[in-house]
C-alpha cells in the first residue's frame, strides 16, 4: 500500500516536471555559467567538478581552488547551489573577484575573464593576417633523457587526442637585468595577456566533442616569478634554452635533478609532470612562456620567430604582441599555438611550406594545407572554424 502511494507520488511530480517543461523550456537550457565554490583545497575542486559533471553540466576552465566556468542549465544549477562546495553557480556579470576572500592570480583573471565575456561574447574572428613569414611554427619535439623514457605514459603525456584535463602553465618570461640589458618589462599589460589566453583555451573546449571531456586547469605565474637573467626578444627563439633552463631550476628542476645531462625539454617534461600529478591531470600538462615584447619594434624575436609550440608537448613560446597579431588578437595565436601543442595539428597556411601529402603524428594527411584547401581554419589562418582533416589530426 505504502508502496504503491510512493509510486503515485513520484507520478504526480513527474507529470508536474513534464508540465512545465514545454512552457518554461528555457529554464533547462545549457548557458555558459561560472561556478564558485568555498574549496580550500584541490581535492574540494574536484568533488565539485564530479558533482556538476554527474548532474549533466559541462566543466571547461579550472581555476584552483574556488572557480570553474563550464556550462549548465538554470534548473540544475539551483540543484547543485550549497552541494560539494559549490557556494554560487552565476549565468551574469559578479561583483568584482566574486567576493572571493584574498583570490589567487587564477581565480582573480578567472573573474575578470567571465565579467568581459558575459559582457561582450566573444565574437566570430575572420582576421586574415599571414601567420608566420619564416616557415611553420610547429616544431618537432627533441626525444627525452633516457631516465624519462619510462615515464612516457604518465599522467603528464598528452593523451592521443586531444581530450581529458590537460594542465597549462604559463610564464609572463620577464629580465630582471643580470645578464642581458634590461629593455622589456610586463608592468601590467600581463593582466589583460592572462584573459586573452583563457579566451584562446576556451576556444578549444566550446568547440570539442562533449564525449572528449576536455577541459583546461589554468595555473598563471606573475612576471615577479617568471624572471630571468636574459632578455629574451633581444635574442633568437633558438636561445630559448637559456631562459626556459633557468625558469626551470627556479621552480625546483635543475638540470642536474632532472637527469645527467638532461636538457630543458627533460627539465620542462619534469615539472609538467609535477603539475599534472597536482592537479590529477587525465588529459596532460604542457607549458607556456609568454615573452614581453611591447617595447620591441616588431614583437619578434631577432631570427623572426614570434609564436610556435612544440608538437604534443612540452611547451608553447608566444610574444606579448606576436608580430602584427597584436595584443587584442592573443587569444587567436593562443588557439593556434594549442592546436599544436595539445593537439597535434599541422600548419595549413602557405607559407608554412604545407603539403597535402604530409601526416601528423598519428597519420592523418594534412588535407586542409593551402596547397589544396581554401578553406579558412583556426590552423590556417587563426580563424574559428576548424577545418575536417584537422579535427581528425586532433583524434576527434
Ligand atoms: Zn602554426
Amino acid at each position: 500500500m505504502l508502496r504503491s502511494r510512493r509510486i503515485l507520488v513520484v507520478l504526480v511530480i513527474l507529470s508536474m516536471t513534464w508540465a512545465i517543461r514545454p512552457a518554461d523550456s528555457a529554464a533547462f537550457e545549457e548557458l555558459d555559467a561560472l561556478f564558485v565554490l568555498s574549496g580550500a583545497d584541490y581535492s574540494e575542486m574536484v568533488r565539485a567538478e564530479e558533482a556538476i559533471e554527474a548532474a549533466g553540466g559541462r566543466v571547461e576552465l579550472i581555476f584552483p581552488n574556488r572557480v570553474i566556468v563550464g556550462r549548465i542549465d538554470r534548473v540544475t544549477a539551483a540543484t547543485l547551489r550549497g552541494r560539494a562546495a559549490i557556494e554560487q553557480v552565476e549565468f551574469g556579470p559578479v561583483v568584482a573577484v566574486a567576493g572571493l576572500v584574498r583570490p589567487t592570480v587564477d581565480e582573480r583573471a578567472a573573474i575578470e575573464f567571465w565579467n568581459d565575456f558575459v559582457q561582450s561574447p566573444i565574437p566570430e574572428e575572420h582576421s586574415h593576417l599571414d601567420h608566420e613569414p619564416m616557415g611553420s611554427d610547429a616544431l618537432p619535439p627533441p626525444p627525452l633523457h633516457p631516465t624519462l623514457r619510462n615515464r612516457q605514459d604518465a599522467v603528464q603525456v598528452l593523451t592521443p587526442a586531444m581530450a581529458g584535463k590537460i594542465v597549462q602553465t604559463i610564464f609572463f618570461v620577464e629580465s630582471d637585468g643580470k645578464i642581458d640589458p634590461q629593455t622589456e618589462n610586463w608592468g601590467k599589460d600581463w593582466k589583460a595577456i592572462k584573459r586573452q589566453v583563457i579566451k584562446g583555451l576556451r576556444y578549444w573546449t566550446r568547440v570539442a566533442p562533449r564525449k572528449q571531456r576536455l577541459k583546461f586547469v589554468i595555473k598563471f605565474n606573475k612576471p615577479k616569478k617568471s624572471q630571468t637573467s636574459y632578455e629574451p626578444i633581444n635574442r633568437p627563439s633558438t636561445d630559448e634554452r637559456l631562459w626556459v633552463g633557468e625558469l626551470m631550476k627556479k621552480k625546483g628542476f635543475p638540470s642536474a635533478r632532472v637527469g645527467a645531462a638532461a636538457s630543458y625539454f627533460d627539465q620542462v617534461f619534469a615539472f609538467n609532470a609535477k603539475q599534472a600529478k597536482k592537479f590529477k591531470a587525465t588529459g596532460g600538462a604542457v607549458s607556456e612562456f609568454v615573452i614581453a615584447s611591447r617595447n620591441d619594434v616588431d614583437g619578434k624575436f631577432t631570427n623572426g620567430a614570434f609564436g610556435y609550440a612544440y608538437l604534443g608537448g612540452w611547451f608553447t613560446v608566444m610574444t606579448y604582441d606576436n608580430n602584427g597579431w597584436g595584443p587584442a588578437r592573443f587569444n587567436q595565436v593562443q588557439s593556434h599555438e594549442n592546436g599544436h601543442l595539445t593537439g597535434r595539428a599541422l600548419d595549413e597556411y602557405a607559407s608554412s611550406g604545407c603539403s597535402c601529402k604530409d601526416r601528423s603524428p598519428n597519420g592523418i594527411k594534412n588535407g586542409n594545407c593551402a596547397a589544396c584547401s581554401s578553406d579558412s581554419c583556426v590552423m590556417k589562418n587563426n580563424t574559428t572554424p576548424i577545418c575536417r582533416f584537422t579535427k581528425r589530426q586532433l583524434g576527434w
